[in-house]
């Protein structure tokens, strides 16, 4: 280890990740405090880094306030709808009364804005959707971080938080390396935002062997939001809520253009309207949520499984009336373009021209993240004008660690964010962070050498397990004393696909599989350390497999808590197949403690604080 370079920076606002929670956080910190030190740290390059890195075709998230189209209050009861009940209500109306300011500011730094001829409003693809022609929009939101900061770090991945070694629970930095050169750099901080992104390749993916990088969500996106405050002992919530999405087979292109602006609509292999044979069956398991307008997403993807199961597959997209029109015809192959080139590829390699073919659907495996139509995440503090007693605790989007912040996918209990929602909640942490140290909350934090010299060691560990290793091999690639990274994260995946509701089981669990889950993701836990990696690109590949194993823990943790089936569609506890309001009207917490390792849980009360008045008509 002498040989690796060790670097120290030392900051007041330190962001992990450049995705949008982190640029919105870049971005936020400077205006709120002018003379501190913002530094941003990047696993890829913030130019094309995160879930956005390709570019999308419509701002998800956008209420229209100036024009009287949507109001917070009606963001709030979407989102609750869409999620069976569960979210946190304080959190999702003070993104939502903000994210028009943030959308805004995108028009103003060039985005190109589609605009409805007739009213010179947004375009609206649905209620809360505008659209844009956003191949670009990552560029364009990490130029204002880049103005911004103090220093962006491209290229280096964070492994681990550090703490403060005076006060209890309070935040002291974080570590990671270079992933080109392979130093080691430490960022002490008065405060960390935490804005990584999501999970994705925890379960296993539908494309493997040479298909496995083509999932939905973006493979790069490995968990760090979760790992790392995990690992240090933050709170977690509703980590159960798995998200499986309905999307265009092999290329998982997306359909929310599809369906809300093309008005295409699906049916079984038969031409039959499927989703109205599941109704009994599913009102059966979830009472009078199946009577929710807009039904609830999982509940949508229930029905398609269950048609599936029942030989009604396989499921297509009806394109070929709407792509008569030509206009629409260019809508739906622009859609792919500027987002999902890869759809366009597939489409073209399986002789699909939607005109003339209806394409197939598919249900992706399961995802974790916070930002889009789920809630899995960090337990936070809400905003101190909404939030009940029981939700706030100080500083705004604050984990449950002092000083430590989380935005996007990180925050967990918020759902429907997505990209201008979790900019936006990039901004509220930041304003939050700046909040903390000008109250002197960080005062005297002493991070001492130890710490993070004794990380040094255990960061660089599996390139030390392949050095040695591999001299022990006799023929072939195999070794007998460490496992490579792609062999650890396919024992992974097969974990939580077979044990804890991937495809291979159609989503089905029970707390017997669970267990057995949780006992092989132990040892597969015990066996990283023995994980090997030969440069540091492998390097990268272990510490992501590791922070993908906590986030499997702590997401078959909540599964198993949670007797319930709240989602059907998104997983199945088939000991407890219906949704049990009576017991389980709540939110679930987990904690770990960092030394046992071992996760508690409880409930917390879910507060409406919003009336159940119906939503309004999109204008
Ligand atoms: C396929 C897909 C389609 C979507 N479509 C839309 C859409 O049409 N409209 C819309 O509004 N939203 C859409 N979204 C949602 C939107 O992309 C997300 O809500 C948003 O990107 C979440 O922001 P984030 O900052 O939390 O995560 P990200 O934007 O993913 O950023 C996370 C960042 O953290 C970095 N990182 C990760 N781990 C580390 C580490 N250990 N150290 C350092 N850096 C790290 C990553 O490289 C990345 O840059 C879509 C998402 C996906 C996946």
């Amino acid at each position: 280890m002498a040989k690796v370079k060790t670097h120290i920076e030392e900051s007041d606002v330190l962001i992990i990740g450049g995705g949008m929670a982190g640029t919105g956080a870049t971005f936020e910190a400077r205006h709120w405090g002018r003379d501190l030190r913002i530094v941003c740290v990047e696993k890829a390059n913030i130019d094309r880094s995160g879930a956005v890195a390709q570019g999308l075709y419509a701002i998800n998230c956008y209420m229209g306030m100036q024009w009287n189209e949507n109001q917070p209050e009606d963001h709030v009861r979407y989102a609750r709808n869409d999620l069976m009940g569960m979210v946190r209500e304080d959190l999702g109306y003070d993104m939502a009364r903000h994210v028009d300011s943030t959308v805004h500011m995108f028009d103003e730094w060039g985005l190109p804005m589609m605009k409805n001829e007739k009213t010179g409003r947004y375009l609206r693809e649905g209620k809360w959707q505008i659209m844009i022609h956003g191949e670009s929009y990552k560029p364009i939101v990490a130029e204002a971080a880049k103005k911004s900061a103090d220093k962006i770090y491209n290229r280096i991945m964070i492994t681990h938080l550090l703490m403060d070694d005076e006060k209890e629970n309070r935040i002291g930095g974080a570590v990671g390396f270079n992933m080109r050169t392979g130093d080691y750099h430490v960022f002490k901080a008065k405060t960390v935002i935490v804005a990584a992104g999501g999970a994705s390749h925890i379960f296993k993916p539908r494309a493997v062997g040479e298909g496995m990088g083509r999932t939905w969500y973006a493979p790069w996106s490995n968990g760090s939001a979760y790992a790392l405050p995990i690992a240090v002992g933050a709170k977690m919530t509703q980590m159960e809520n798995r998200i499986v999405l309905c999307r265009f087979k092999d290329g998982y292109g997306p359909v929310g253009a599809y369906f809300l602006h093309l008005k295409t609509y699906t049916q079984n292999a038969n031409g039959e309207n499927y989703e109205k044979k599941w109704y009994d069956h599913t009102k059966n398991l979830v009472g009078e949520y199946i009577d929710h307008h807009p039904t609830p997403t999982c509940l949508r993807n229930h029905a398609f499984i269950q048609e599936v199961m029942a030989g009604g597959g396989p499921i297509q997209m009806v394109t070929k009336e709407a792509f008569q029109d030509p206009h629409l015809e260019t809508v739906g192959w622009e859609n792919f373009l500027g987002m999902t080139v890869g759809q366009a590829v597939v489409w073209a390699s399986q002789n699909i021209d939607p005109k003339y073919t209806n394409p197939e659907l598919t249900t992706s495996e399961p995802y974790v993240m916070g930002s889009h139509a789920t809630c899995s995440g960090a337990w936070v503090s809400g905003p101190e004008d909404l939030s009940p007693p029981e939700y706030f605790w100080g500083y705004n989007r604050m984990l449950t660690i002092e000083g430590l912040f989380g935005a996007g996918d990180t925050v967990g209990g918020s759902a429907h964010k997505f990209s201008s929602g979790s900019f936006t909640e990039g901004r509220l942490a930041a304003k939050a962070a700046c909040k903390y140290i000008e109250d002197k909350k960080a005062e005297g934090i002493n991070v001492k050498e130890k710490q993070y010299t004794d990380l040094k060691e255990v960061i660089y560990k599996p390139l030390e397990n392949y050095t040695v290793g591999r001299n022990e091999i006799t023929g072939g690639t195999v070794s007998p004393s460490y496992i490579s990274p792609i062999q650890g994260l396919q024992r992974l995946q097969r974990i939580m696909d077979e044990y804890v509701g991937g495809i291979a089981t159609n989503y089905m669990t029970n707390e017997n599989m669970l267990n057995r889950g949780l006992e092989l993701l132990k040892w597969l836990e015990e066996d990283l350390e023995n994980v090997g990696a030969e440069d540091y690109h492998q390097l990268m590949r272990a510490w992501e497999l590791k922070h993908r194993t906590i986030t499997s823990q702590c997401v078959t943790e909540h599964t198993k808590f949670r007797e319930e089936t709240r989602w059907p569609g998104y997983y199945y506890r088939g000991d407890h197949l219906k949704l049990d309001d009576k017991n389980w009207h709540c939110l679930t917490v987990s904690r770990r403690d960092p030394k046992t390792k071992k996760f508690t849980m409880e409930k917390v009360p879910v507060y409406h604080i919003v009336d159940d008045k119906k939503e309004k008509k999109a204008s």
